[in-house]
């Protein structure tokens, strides 16, 4: 059901729900959400909230005012009904997403009375008891009379009504008001902080925790297994995006992932950082550690207790969590009880940080409550718990994972969840720099990623621009050789690597291969054991029984575990995920070559689970596609997610360096028989889009690829290219895109035949595309259909498109939906569509268009086009334009609907225009 229907026919319902306490505080918490998100204006709001009147009757005028004013106002109501009342009537309802979000984070350049609504939500929790010190500063400052207190402290009054009449008040004191009270409640929340008294012995152990931390931080383990990078010296940014919104993007820093910017849910703790492999997860969470050691970052945390799940694994005994701070992270010489009840005590000076939650052997479940946090319990229980917010509530945990390894139970209790997107291409300039230092060197990298896309959108994955750049030497050498898969690039690291070792240094061709097969043999077979239970970190009696030997650990792959505990016994990892999962498929592909059942056993979820191998790498990402469900237009035959992933590891697993990965992909895909691929919202990036290219570009039949809702970028556009040729539709809503992508895409898909339909709406996309676009209209005469909604489109570029236009004759659907187009490009427009022969529906919704564009589409309705449906809602149309498109439907008898609804008309005028004629729809 829609949000608009469901307030509509539940209204009963909601009302019920909403009043059901006779308090106001529902309604009143309601009203906060939609203020904070401007869907409600100030004299809306006081229109509602009338002192003195029935609960029911305010309530009841604000359904009619959201029902009213229509579908987003409508969406973001039920989210915020959703949230304030879990159980109520609109538990079930799915509303689209971005707005489950209900709090908007505040903007940096935001005046103080603009924060004060939009803050609205958590400044009314911050105020709760400390209103009467607001006043008394409101008072003294002359913003406030007596009489203003007075009526905030009314008894009847509860302390967030208290809070709320408050923030009312000072809203209409203006800005400086405003400015006194949020500052009133910055140094609230400050000085909460500094008001605490430690015991004696705390500030030792806080030195102790702090030097461990710095200790375990300062460096980043890099090939040889001797050698160690400064991580000041490489730490390159990476791109974050909050999952809440995605508006905010780029410019978001290491502290917003503990700020207040794209809360989801304030009463939980947990704060997941996810990402693909090798994006830079765990780099991140070191360099916050770093950062928090020095006291450059975080320095509202007193204590950080930084866990990795992989070494977690291997605790077998059962812990407490005083065990679990005190044993794995750092021992407390004096007054162990003291500061374990200080932290109790005191939780929102504690963080905790878990990298790599998708490498703990369980999957997060909260089935086994446990509340006392001197209590037992295996440590995966604990850590659960920790999450969940049943232990240690108030403590901040930061956890890192695996996007496609977050189920929907552990995303009930995130606080909020951050996207690491890997580097932006400054980010990849900037790491090159960082690892050569001398700029001749550095320079010559960069040209060589640069003079291969397919690179290119690989060192976006920060762990591929290291080995990439790692291998520059083999890049700048190698002529024809530049690697073409994710594979190449690993067999790349994997001869460097050897050949660091090797006595054969100068040999050619597979020399240096066969000279290291032991070794390679050696840490495949102890990959594989890993990848088929979930271990990520080796004892010397696994190493052992691979019979991996001092030389084996000396080519670097692996290296040794880094340990906050005092456990000095040797343990290894291997030097990334991703690095183990390639030498598990070496191994398969090298020596098990006869029993292909392993590789689908891997695959198969179902026979993982009989096996309890339930969290291994490979079965995360069937999970993910699992979870998505691959609606298609009707009719069509989509591929499932899971076929796709299997592709894409299909392309991963051929490794063997004699095997051609085009073959092989070739065979796979040959006979895949799909006519439209759904991937929205699967965290699409330009890494991905490689890949997808990659193996698509091998399909038979051609197919429709729809990417909505996903980070491709320009970059990733350009990565999709080689596979245009077989793709008939491309869908890439709302993936922020720019005219720079545009300008690459049509310069291709001018020569591809197949290619038809696009639909960008909601991107980056302003007038500079639609010059490429006319020319795509002009050129290519099967184009069937343009999107362009919900960009920044002008007059000009109605224009623009309108020379393209007058010369197509294929077109069938033109949507330019909340663009500006106005009343000048709306007349270009229907200029150029007179007569057209093949167009059928048109959308100029919200484009500001009047009656002197309503004039012009009329005269383009008379000259007897193929247009059936024209779309012309949420202008700003007088009676004097639906005059000109009454006139114009008599000599029209192909169009069946145009769309009037939100113009400039009166209810008399609607009713009187309906009669003369039933083809206006308003
Ligand atoms: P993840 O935890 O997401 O799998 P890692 O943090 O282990 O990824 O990153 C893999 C490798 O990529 C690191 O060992 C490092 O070489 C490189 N790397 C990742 N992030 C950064 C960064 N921000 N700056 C510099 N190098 C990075």
């Amino acid at each position: 059901m829609m949000a608009q229907e469901f307030v509509l026919k539940q209204r009963t319902e909601i009302l019920a729900a909403v009043c059901s306490s006779g308090s106001s505080e529902q309604l009143e918490r309601l009203l906060d959400v939609l203020l904070a998100h401007g869907e409600l204006s100030w004299e809306e709001y006081q229109s509602i909230q009338v002192q003195g009147r029935p609960l029911h009757a305010n309530a009841r005028h604000l359904l009619d005012i959201v029902y009213t004013k229509g579908l987003a106002i409508c969406q973001l109501f039920v989210a915020a009904l959703q949230q304030t009342i879990p159980e109520g009537p609109g538990a079930r309802l799915c509303v689209s997403e971005g707005v489950s979000q209900v709090e908007k984070s505040r903007e940096a350049h935001q005046t103080s009375g603009a924060a004060l609504l939009s803050q609205r939500p958590s400044l009314v929790g911050k105020l709760q008891g400390c209103v009467d010190g607001a006043l008394e500063v409101l008072h003294e400052t002359g913003h406030f009379t007596s009489e203003d207190c007075n009526e905030v402290r009314l008894p009847i009054h509860t302390p967030s009504q208290q809070a709320r009449r408050l923030l009312d008040l000072v809203s209409s004191k203006g800005e400086l008001a405003a400015n006194v009270v949020l500052q009133f409640i910055d140094q609230k929340q400050q000085s909460g902080r500094s008001s605490l008294t430690p015991p004696k012995e705390f500030f030792k152990y806080q030195k102790k925790l702090c030097s461990s931390v710095l200790a375990q931080s300062s460096f980043l383990s890099t090939y040889g297994g001797t050698s160690h990078m400064p991580l000041d010296d490489i730490y390159t940014e990476g791109q974050l995006e909050l999952a809440a919104d995605l508006e905010v993007q780029g410019n978001l820093g290491l502290g917003d992932i503990v700020s207040t910017a794209g809360i989801i849910n304030e009463e939980a703790d947990t704060v997941l950082v996810s990402g693909d492999a090798g994006s830079g997860k765990s780099t991140l969470l070191q360099r916050l550690h770093l950062l928090w050691a020095r006291g450059t970052a975080l320095s509202e945390f007193l204590l950080l207790f930084p866990f990795s799940c992989r070494k977690l694994n291997s605790e077998l005994k059962e812990l407490s969590v005083q065990d679990l701070l005190f044993r794995h992270c750092c021992w407390p010489d004096w007054e162990q009880e003291d500061i374990f009840r200080f932290i109790l005590d005191h939780p929102h000076v504690v963080i905790f940080t878990f990298d790599g939650l998708d490498e703990l052997k369980q999957s997060f479940s909260d089935e086994h409550r446990l509340c006392c946090p001197t209590q037992p319990a295996p440590v995966h229980v604990l850590l659960f718990n920790l999450l969940q917010g049943s232990l240690m509530k108030g403590v901040r945990k930061v956890v890192t994972s695996r996007s496609e390894a977050v189920g929907p139970i552990l995303k009930k209790y995130l606080r909020k969840e951050v996207f690491l997107k890997g580097f932006s291409p400054n980010g990849i300039d900037c790491f090159v720099k960082k690892q050569h230092h001398d700029p001749a060197v550095a320079a010559k990298v960069l040209a060589s990623i640069q003079a291969n896309t397919f690179l290119l959108g690989l060192c976006h994955s920060p762990v591929l621009c290291w080995i990439v750049s790692q291998c520059h030497k083999e890049l700048l050498g190698c002529g024809d050789g530049t690697p073409q898969t994710i594979t190449d690039v690993y067999l790349m690291i994997l001869q460097r690597f050897l050949q660091h070792q090797s006595s054969l240094k100068t040999s050619k061709g597979s020399g240096w291969f066969q000279e290291h097969l032991p070794t390679v043999l050696h840490l495949g077979q102890l990959a594989l054991q890993g990848v088929k239970a979930s271990c990520y970190v080796f004892s010397n009696t696994d190493l052992d029984s691979c019979c991996v030997t001092e030389k084996d650990i000396c080519t670097g792959f692996l290296i040794q575990s880094k340990d906050m505990s005092n456990d000095y016994s040797h343990q290894y990892e291997f030097l990334h995920l991703t690095v183990q999962c390639f030498f598990a498929a070496l191994y398969i592909v090298l020596f098990n070559n006869a029993d292909r059942s392993t590789i689908t056993k891997l695959f198969a979820l179902h026979d993982l689970r009989e096996t309890g191998f339930s969290s291994t790498c490979f079965t995360s990402c069937l999970a993910a596609d699992q979870r998505q469900t691959p609606g298609s237009a009707d009719g069509q035959k989509s591929a499932t997610l899971g076929e796709m992933s299997l592709q894409r590891h299909a392309e991963a697993l051929q490794v063997h360096p004699t095997a051609s990965g085009s073959k092989m992909a070739k065979e796979v895909l040959g006979k895949l028989d799909v006519d439209h691929l759904k991937l929205t919202y699967c965290n699409i990036g330009p890494v991905e889009c490689t890949a997808l290219a990659y193996v698509l570009q091998h399909l038979r039949n051609s197919v429709g690829i729809q990417l909505d809702n996903n980070s491709v970028g320009d970059v990733g556009v350009e990565q999709l290219l080689p596979c245009l040729h077989i793709c008939n539709s491309l869908y890439l809503r709302n993936n922020n895109i720019t005219d720079e992508g545009i300008r690459k895409l049509i310069a291709k898909g001018l020569q591809c035949d197949s290619f038809q339909k696009i639909a960008l709406f909601n991107n980056k996309l302003t007038d500079a595309c639609t010059e490429h676009f006319s020319h795509l209209l002009r050129t290519k005469q099967n184009f069937l259909s343009l999107r362009l909604g919900n960009n920044n489109i002008t007059s000009e570029g109605a224009k623009q498109l309108a020379k393209g236009l007058e010369f197509n004759h294929s077109l069938r659907f033109l949507g330019l939906w909340g663009n500006k187009v106005g009343d000048a490009g709306a007349e270009a427009i229907a200029g150029a569509l007179e007569g057209s022969k093949t167009l059928t529906w048109l959308s100029l919704v919200g484009n500001g268009v009047g009656s002197a564009g309503a004039r012009a589409l009329a005269k383009m309705i008379k000259s007897d086009t193929s247009l059936e449906e024209l779309w012309l809602t949420e202008n700003c149309i007088t009676r004097h334009g639906v005059e000109f498109l009454l006139e114009a439907l008599e000599h029209n008898t192909h169009v069946k609907s145009v769309w009037l609804r939100n113009n400039n008309l009166s209810v008399e005028e609607v009713e009187e225009m309906t009669q003369r004629e039933s083809r206006l729809i308003f």
